[in-house]
């Protein structure tokens, strides 16, 4: 298949100069999920995004960030990251063949996200501190050495997240009724609602879709609306106290005519169970916060019954192995011995 910025050359910021490289990121799985679906009264659907090359959505946002600033003539691109746009970052950057530098809070990145940005050739740097004071870091640095930015303050990386709204309307043919995203820095949901706005104004789609945002309860400056100095919770995607795009969203948000809430850890770790173990589809923690908001909306009788909803589910599972190991029953463990074997399968 084509890259992103070949099949939607018209829908982008794309000159003859932008060099149009691809790793096959976009063409993601819409996997109807018929049992939960079931269980919650609505058609339910989820956007796979686990399926691009680095294993998360950030793969849409940065090719084409990446391919600007090899137009724009950058040597080098610096970003901050909980993880994935690091992994992100780097595949991207040794594809177009541009030095990479990726600032990390220390001792809170998923281990399958680490191990990528070191793989693909990134110069790592970790912070003692959280997100929020890497991105002010990076962001200075790329003032002043002259660095490309490739966090979602790249105007860039938000309109290449809105293919994703794209692929959904062409794939069911309408928009959902509820477009429901976990949300970090606000970036994707924002990106989101402004590639479902491009399409109703150009006559593609007739409305569009709530905007419905989950946040972690350790991590929820959105719903409070308050910055959150210490954000906490096992979902490290989205363990962000000052979303760079917050403004955007709550305004994308409120004109959607959708909402913001919050989740607990536990919520989000069950749900991730249940979407693996009903579904077969597995993905990373903060993906997982929208399938535990939507339960709760249910609970909390706020669910409209038989609507169209999509969840975005932002990365794959293999990412974060650890956060979900620890809350496994313990493995069973024999001798190579038929008769043990036979007692462990009539159990
Ligand atoms: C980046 C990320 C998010 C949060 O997206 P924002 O645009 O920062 O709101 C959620 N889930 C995963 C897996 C991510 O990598």
């Amino acid at each position: 298949m084509a890259g992103l910025l070949e099949r939607y050359k018209n829908y982008f910021p794309i000159t003859e100069k932008t060099p149009l490289k691809t790793l096959g990121e976009g063409g993601t799985p819409l996997v109807k999920l018929h049992k939960i679906g079931k269980e919650l009264g609505i058609e339910l659907y989820g956007k796979y995004e686990g399926a691009n090359p680095t294993g998360s959505f950030k793969d849409r946002g940065m090719v084409l960030a990446m391919a600007k600033a090899a137009e724009e003539g950058a040597k080098a691109v610096i970003c901050a990251s909980t993880g994935n746009t690091s992994a992100s970052a780097a595949a991207y950057a040794a594809r177009f063949g541009l030095k990479c530098y990726v600032l990390l809070p220390a001792g809170k990145v998923a281990l399958g996200k680490l191990s990528q940005a070191l793989v693909y050739g990134a110069k790592v740097i970790s912070i003692r501190g959280n997100f929020d004071r890497a991105l002010e870091l990076a962001k200075g640095a790329s003032e002043e050495m002259g660095l490309a930015i490739v966090n979602s303050v790249n105007p860039y990386r938000l309109w290449g997240q809105r293919s994703g709204a794209w692929e959904i309307c062409e794939e069911l043919g309408f928009p959902p009724d509820w477009m429901v995203l976990p949300v970090g820095n606000a970036g994707n949901i924002t990106a989101y609602w402004a590639g479902f706005v491009q399409y109703k104004n150009k006559g593609k789609i007739k409305s569009v879709p709530k905007m419905v945002g989950i946040q972690a309860e350790g991590a929820s400056p959105l719903v409070s609306g308050k910055s959150c100095p210490n954000p906490e919770t096992v979902a490290t995607a989205i363990r962000i106290g000052r979303p760079v795009n917050g403004k955007k969203a709550t305004w994308a948000v409120r004109v959607s005519g959708g909402f913001f809430s919050s989740v607990s850890d536990e919520e989000i770790l069950q749900a991730q169970k249940e979407l693996a173990s009903k579904e077969g589809v597995f993905a990373e923690p903060a993906s997982c916060a929208p399938l535990a908001g939507l339960k709760r909306a249910k609970r909390d009788g706020k669910l409209p019954k038989d609507i169209a909803v999509v969840m975005v589910l932002t990365g794959n599972g293999l990412k974060d192995p650890q956060a979900i190991l620890s809350r496994q029953e313990e493995i069973c463990e024999i001798d190579g011995d038929e008769a043990q074997l036979r007692e462990v399968l009539m159990r």
